[in-house]
């Protein structure tokens, strides 16, 4: 079936009456949000009614199918196993800033493609652009050469590789329709077909700060990971994580970029004080590093994993691979060697405290400092917004920690919000402390693996 011959009342009429879709209907969606055939408003009205009628598996294997087709793909031949991992998103969620070039100091390929925000999530892409002179646009056969001289990429779509989830991730991202299984499972799992991968680790997050708040919903989710991954031909493992509270002491572009020096750097404040106040961060990293190994036959225990991976950073085999990268994607020896003295700097620092509370702090409520973040110019208000690249929020308190009265417990961090923009983030940063008169237990990061 030819794009151009469908009438796209015809498939949206489909959807809206909640019926299934044929492969060939799919496919030519497809095809025609890659050639342009469909107006924005057409392709926004087919997604949401996706969103509200839902897809089935064989629906959504399907538009895996047909979004890998319209694409570039990359090739490592036969000798060569590449593998990756994918969040379904999270606030602070910076892991792959870390995970990509430790999995690349420990042998592995990851040509890694990532997004930009979508809904209250930061995008990897983002925070890399804070970087002056990264570049995230590459051509297929340049990632392919970089991938084969230093074994890690990172970079994003383009209307060549991954052009219709390109168009679609920034359109749900507008209307609405991020909370929808189909659209996630086909998203992430088409581009990881256009990596030429052989395995998947899935970071499936649940609770306040991710796109399903619910454990069950989640769970779905990585269900549907795994079951659509393995019907087009991809091992995989789905990592269930926790997203109630932010990711480390760090939300934002450049904060993301300097904490993740900061793990990454040999004898760096974080590496002399033991990692401290990121090990919830460090305790993700390792799951999903040690599930990376695993499908590709490298690694004996998760302890094995472990001691790999602080090996790796403490001997700078993790920085060296992550400055190999930054100087093949375009960023100079001067600024990828002095990267806290070059990257954009805030205008405006925003103290959040909690008035007369004391106590401990209970939980910080992830969604809350997404919000915050928001008003900050961490995330887009609308698709053609550019990200303010110096904004963020630095916690610097979280769960477990004793605070005082006038204590500040995080920082708001911008160069493009206005003075309402900032009481307004000041409010969400405020509101998202609970505290408690004792110090509450250490959680657990991971729930599951399936
Ligand atoms: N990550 C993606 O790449 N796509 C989604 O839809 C959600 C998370």
């Amino acid at each position: 079936m030819k794009a151009f011959s469908v009438d796209y009342h015809e498939l949206i009429a489909v959807k809206k009456n909640g019926r299934a879709l044929t492969p060939d209907q799919i496919d030519a969606f497809a095809c025609a949000v890659d050639r342009s055939a469909w107006t924005d408003d057409q392709i926004a009205a087919f997604l949401m009614a996706v969103r509200l009628k839902g897809m089935s598996h064989a629906e959504a294997v399907a538009l895996t199918r047909s979004m890998a087709r319209y694409s570039e793909r990359l090739s490592f031949g036969a000798k060569y196993s590449a593998v990756d991992k994918h969040s379904t998103g999270g606030v602070g969620d910076g892991i792959s800033l870390v995970l990509a070039p430790l999995a690349a100091s420990l042998g592995l390929l990851v040509p890694m493609m990532s997004g930009r925000s979508l809904g209250l999530t930061g995008g990897t892409l983002d925070k890399l652009e804070s970087i002056p002179g990264f570049q995230a646009r590459l051509e297929a056969r340049r990632i392919e050469r970089q991938i084969e001289r230093i074994g890690l990429a990172m970079f994003g779509q383009s209307p060549a590789m991954a052009g219709v989830d390109q168009k679609l991730y920034a359109l749900r991202d507008a209307i609405g329709a991020v909370d929808a299984v189909g659209l996630i499972v086909s998203s992430i799992i088409s581009k990881k077909l256009i990596e030429g991968l052989r395995a998947l680790v899935f970071d499936v997050k649940f609770g306040r700060g991710a796109i399903f708040g619910s454990y069950a919903e989640a769970r779905a989710l990585a269900k549907a990971l795994v079951k659509t991954a393995k019907d087009s031909g991809l091992k995989s493992a789905a990592v269930m994580s926790y997203m109630d509270e932010p990711l480390g002491r760090a939300v934002g572009n450049a904060p993301e970029i300097l904490q993740a020096v900061d793990i990454l750097k040999p004898g760096s404040s974080l590496q002399r004080d033991h990692f401290r106040g990121v090990e919830d961060y460090l305790e993700v990293t390792v799951e999903l590093i040690h599930h990376m190994l695993r499908l590709t036959g490298g690694v004996r225990s998760k302890q094995d994993a472990r001691d790999r991976v602080f090996e790796s950073l403490r001997s700078g085999r993790a920085w060296a691979k992550f400055q190999d990268m930054l100087r093949a994607q375009g960023v100079s020896a001067e600024v990828s060697a002095g990267l806290e003295a070059h990257l954009p700097k805030p205008r405006v620092r925003i103290k959040a405290t909690l008035g007369r509370g004391r106590g401990f702090i209970r939980f910080v409520d992830a969604r809350l400092i997404a919000r915050a973040s928001l008003y900050l110019g961490v995330l887009r208000r609308r698709r053609e917004d550019e990200v303010d690249h110096s904004a963020g929020i630095i916690l610097l308190k979280k769960r477990g920690d004793r605070v005082r009265p006038g204590e500040t417990v995080a920082v708001g961090l911008s160069r493009s919000a206005n003075r309402q923009d900032c009481r307004m983030a000041a409010e969400y940063m405020r509101r998202a402390y609970v505290l408690s008169s004792s110090r509450p237990a250490a959680g657990r990061m991971i729930r599951e693996v399936f």
